[in-house]
């Protein structure tokens, strides 16, 4: 026990999600008991803790996302730097997600990770439909703001806070008490992000065990081939994008900047939800990375709203997969439409657990091809969602970096100290 107590954070939070998969595993194994665990464990306290965890990340995000939003912009002070800001973090988000859904389809053709799958004829699945584009751009502006904070609609209460904060810059003094007030709730909302990481190694325990004593690795098998095309996309994106762009652009180094945001990690990887990773994100990339808060105000929330690299790399393998299975020949015509729609459909993918298999039927539609293909690979979705999630939140991190490396507001002295915002 004291070992454990000696242990860094970051070390806490591995030793609890590798204790948690352990269990996991173990208790997926064990049929003769079966129907106990599920009813008293995986679907009884793991879910409760679990859930009660992922609950407390989510009920910070609203008011933190608002209030820094505000805060950042009416601290960058010139619409004209925020326009070059937004622009350039817009930029690097749409670049980053092409290149990880082409380097996805590269090496689907490559593996060819459909071939000798045996489709079961009795699956079936139905897509919601998707709504039409005219009122995807339409709901971007809220008819009621507070609605829009109620149901977490998250573009919806960036934009309203950018406006708020512009509108606090053009009010001047009279603004000012209000202006505090923001300030101080965001200090209180950060105060409580710290209270809620204190249980993290004990939220990430049960979110794990949960997850796997429900879904069980041996699920993976038959789509072995799948699974390890996805992972290696990621893994690939991490290692030679990212990689790429902290080195050459940014001009720091990316060990420092993957060793800093292990923590950030673990938590989107327990959660599958880049949104209810938005306090630790924030947290990670101003403290312990040393990016500006107003820009990461600006690029952590937006970013796990619309920048979904890791989403976009499932959705280029599962396209290849599907069509193989269905003997559909994909033309280079067919691939080009696949870039274009999984970007957009990984833009359109909100930060929660599942939520880029669903848009995946979007991408099929798009090439003809079959939506029920998505029932071929749902079972095994979950652990695919936790590490793409992990390399969602991951980018968002770097394009913070690396916006703010190039505005001169970088504090390299944060980047280069271990112990920063530890
Ligand atoms: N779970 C992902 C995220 O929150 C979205 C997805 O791909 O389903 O980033």
């Amino acid at each position: 026990m004291s070992l454990y107590k000696n242990l860094s954070f970051t070390q806490k939070m591995l030793v609890s999600m590798l204790a948690g998969a352990i269990l996991g595993i173990i208790l997926n194994n064990i049929d003769i008991y079966h129907s106990i665990i599920n009813q008293y464990l995986s679907n009884g306290l793991f879910d409760v803790i679990g859930k009660l965890f992922v609950n407390s990340l989510k009920m910070l995000v609203v008011p933190l996302v608002f209030c820094s939003i505000t805060i950042g912009i009416t601290s960058l002070g010139d619409l004209a730097l925020m326009g070059r800001i937004g622009i350039k973090a817009i930029f690097i988000y749409l670049i980053t997600t092409a290149i990880a859904i082409s380097l996805a389809l590269l090496l689907s053709i490559v593996i060819n990770p459909g071939q000798g799958f045996e489709i079961n004829e009795s699956i079936s699945y139905t897509a919601k439909e998707a709504p039409p584009l005219s009122s995807v751009i339409t709901s971007i502006v809220p008819s009621n703001p507070i609605l829009a904070m109620a149901e977490g609609k998250m573009l919806q209460i960036i934009l309203f806070a950018i406006i708020l904060g512009i509108a606090i810059i053009i009010t001047g003094r009279n603004a000012e008490p209000f202006k505090k007030g923001l300030q101080s709730l965001n200090d209180i909302m950060m105060s409580m992000v710290i209270i809620i990481m204190k249980f993290a190694p004990i939220g990430v325990f049960f979110l794990i065990a949960k997850t796997f004593s429900t879904q069980g690795v041996t699920m993976i098998v038959p789509l072995a081939s799948y699974f390890l095309t996805v992972t290696l996309a990621l893994l690939l994106h991490v290692l030679l994008t990212y990689t790429f762009f902290l080195k050459f652009v940014g001009k720091v180094s990316p060990i420092n900047f993957f060793k800093k945001i292990r923590t950030a990690v673990v938590f989107a990887f327990s959660t599958a939800s880049s949104n209810a990773t938005i306090p630790v994100t924030l947290n990670t990339v101003v403290k312990r990375l040393g990016v500006d808060k107003a820009i990461a105000s600006f690029t952590v929330p937006l970013g796990a709203t619309i920048n979904m690299d890791g989403t976009a790399i499932m959705q280029g393998v599962a396209t290849v997969f599907i069509a193989t299975v269905y003997a559909v020949d994909l033309s280079m015509g067919d691939y080009l439409a696949v870039i274009l729609t999984a970007t957009l459909a990984s833009i359109g993918t909100a930060g929660v657990p599942g939520v880029g298999l669903i848009m995946l039927a979007m991408v099929l539609t798009q090439v003809g091809l079959p939506v029920e293909g998505v029932a071929l690979i749902i079972g095994i979705d979950r652990l695919l969602d936790m590490m793409r999630t992990s390399v969602n939140i991951t980018g968002d991190s770097m394009v913070s970096v690396i916006v703010s490396k190039s505005e001169n507001s970088f504090d390299t002295a944060v980047f280069k100290d271990p112990k920063a915002g530890v």
